[in-house]
C-alpha cells in the first residue's frame, strides 16, 4: 500500500497547501494522462465516529483529524471518496428523540434536519483544510437499476476529476423500510465497486474483526480474512447509533472482495485515522481481494442489495450454468417465486435450495409462471407474440458457487411494493 508511486509531486512542503495544491495537481493531472492506474480509495465513517453519542453533536476532534488525513491523502495523489453516516443521529435532538425511541418517520425527518449539519460540518473544516467537498445523496434504485447506476458511476468521475471529494449518504428523508439500503456499509461497498476503487476503508468504533464478540473473554483479533463465511456467527451485533454492525460490514467486505477492493475495517479514534492503516502502521482487519475480480457488468449482477424473487432450475440446466452452454428456457424451471418484472435480478436455485447463479430475467413473473405452467401450448399462444422464451440468456447470468455468499436468502418470496 501506501502512496501511488506514479505520483510523484516535487512539492513536497505540506503547507501552507493552498500555495502548493495548484501546482501539485497540475503535474498530477498530467501524470494522470499517462498513468492508467488511479488509487482510488472508498471511506466510509459510522455514525459512532462522527456524533457524540449523548450529546447528538458533531465530534469536532474526530472530523478535523480524518479531514486532515484525508487533505494529505488528496495531496498525495489519491482519489477519495467518503460515504458518511450521522445525518439521523444529528438530527435527532431537533425533532425531539432519541437512538432508542426514534421510529421510521421520526429517522426520516432527523435525516432532513441531520443532513445540512453534517455537511456543514464537513464543509467548515474541509474548506480548513483547503478540501473541495460536494454531497452526494443516493437511494437503493441508484444501483440497482443499471442505467442509473451509470449514471451515477459518472457524475462520481466527473466529481473526482474536478479534484472534488464526494461525500455521499442514504436520502434517509424519502426511502422507506423497503426501498433503502439501510446501512452505509453495504452502501459504501457498492460505491467501491461503482468506481473500481482499489481500497475500502471502513472506519468504525473498534479496531476491526474478533472470532467474538470482543468483551468476551478470549476474543481473539482476526488480520486477515479471505473467506468471511468463516466468521458471519460471530458478528451479529447491532451499534447504538448506526444501523449496522460487523454483519453488514462482512456483508460489504465480501461485496468489495468480490469486485478486487481490498477492504480494511480499523478503529477510526486515531491520528491519521486512513494513512495510517492504508501504510500498514496501524491495527485493523484486511479483508484480501480476490484475485480474479469479476467485471463491473457481473459485479452489478451479483452484488445485490435487493432481490427481486426467484426461480428453481432443474438439474441440467444447473450443469449448464456451470459449463456456460446454454441460456435458461422455460423447460428449464421448476418453480418461480417472487413478484418481479422483466429487468430484475432474480436468484437461480437448484433443487436442494442452494443458490447456483444470479441472473437478469427477461420476462415478469406473471409471464414466467404462465410459460412455465404451459409447456405443451405455444409461446405465441401464451404471450400473444413470438418468442424464443429464454427467460435469462447466458450473458445476463452469473454462476455463484465460488464467491459468493447468499446473504439474503431471506428475500425469497419477497413482494414488490
Ligand atoms: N444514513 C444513515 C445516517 O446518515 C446512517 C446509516 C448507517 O448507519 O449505516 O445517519
Amino acid at each position: 500500500l501506501g502512496a501511488p508511486t506514479s505520483i510523484n509531486c516535487s512539492c513536497q512542503t505540506k503547507q501552507p497547501r493552498r500555495l502548493t495544491r495548484g501546482v501539485c495537481a497540475s503535474i498530477y493531472r498530467i501524470e494522470r494522462f499517462f498513468v492508467s492506474k488511479i488509487k482510488r480509495v472508498v471511506i466510509k465513517i459510522g455514525s459512532s465516529l462522527l456524533t457524540d453519542e449523548v450529546r447528538l453533536t458533531v465530534r469536532w476532534a474526530f472530523m478535523q483529524r480524518t479531514l486532515e488525513d484525508i487533505a494529505d491523502l488528496v495531496e498525495d495523489g489519491y482519489e477519495v471518496i467518503v460515504c458518511s453516516s450521522g445525518a439521523v443521529a444529528l438530527g435527532m435532538r431537533t425533532i425531539g428523540v432519541t437512538p432508542a425511541t426514534a421510529g421510521l418517520r421520526d429517522k426520516q425527518a432527523a435525516a432532513a434536519c441531520g443532513m445540512p449539519l453534517l455537511l456543514n460540518a464537513y464543509k467548515q473544516v474541509g474548506h480548513e483544510h483547503d478540501l473541495n467537498i460536494a454531497q452526494v445523496l443516493v437511494t437503493l434504485g441508484d444501483f440497482e437499476d443499471h442505467p442509473r447506476f451509470l449514471n451515477t458511476k459518472n457524475t462520481l468521475h466527473r466529481l473526482l476529476a474536478a479534484n472534488v471529494v464526494p461525500i455521499i449518504n442514504e436520502n434517509d428523508t424519502i426511502t422507506t423500510e423497503e426501498i433503502r439500503v439501510g446501512d452505509n456499509d453495504r452502501l459504501a461497498a457498492k460505491v467501491a465497486q461503482m468506481v473500481e476503487a482499489q481500497h475500502f476503508v471502513i472506519l468504525t468504533g473498534v479496531d476491526g474483526l474478533y472470532d467474538r464478540n470482543p468483551d468476551e473473554p478470549g476474543a481473539q483479533f482476526i488480520d486477515v480474512v479471505h473467506d468471511v463465511s468463516d466468521y458471519i456467527a460471530a458478528t451479529e451485533e447491532v451499534s447504538t447509533l448506526g444501523t449496522g454492525g460487523m454483519y453488514t460490514k462482512m456483508q460489504a467486505a465480501n461485496m468489495a472482495q468480490n469486485a478486487g477492493c481490498t477492504t480494511l475495517i480499523a478503529n477510526g479514534n486515531a491520528d491519521s485515522p486512513i494513512s495510517s492503516v492504508l501504510r500498514g502502521e496501524r491495527r485493523c482487519t484486511k479483508f484480501v481481494a480476490h484475485d480474479q475480480p469479476t467485471d463491473s457488468w457481473s459485479a452489478w449482477l451479483t452484488n445485490r442489495l435487493q432481490m427481486a424473487g426467484s426461480i428453481v432450475v432443474t438439474a441440467e440446466m444447473v450443469d449448464a450454468i456451470v459449463d456456460g452452454s446454454r441460456p435458461i428456457s422455460r423447460t428449464d424451471v421448476i418453480e418461480v417465486s417472487g413478484n418481479f418484472v422483466k429487468g430484475d435480478v432474480i436468484h437461480i436455485y437448484d433443487e436442494e435450495g442452494v443458490e447456483r447463479a444470479r441472473g437478469m430475467v427477461d420476462f415478469s413473473s406473471e409471464e414466467t409462471e404462465i410459460l412455465v405452467r404451459n409447456l405443451e401450448i405455444p409461446v405465441k399462444q401464451l404471450l400473444g407474440y413470438h418468442s424464443r422464451a429464454v427467460l435469462v440468456e447466458k450473458t445476463n447470468m452469473i454462476s455463484v458457487d465460488d464467491r459468493h455468499i447468499s446473504w439474503d436468502q431471506s428475500s425469497l418470496g419477497q413482494t414488490r411494493n
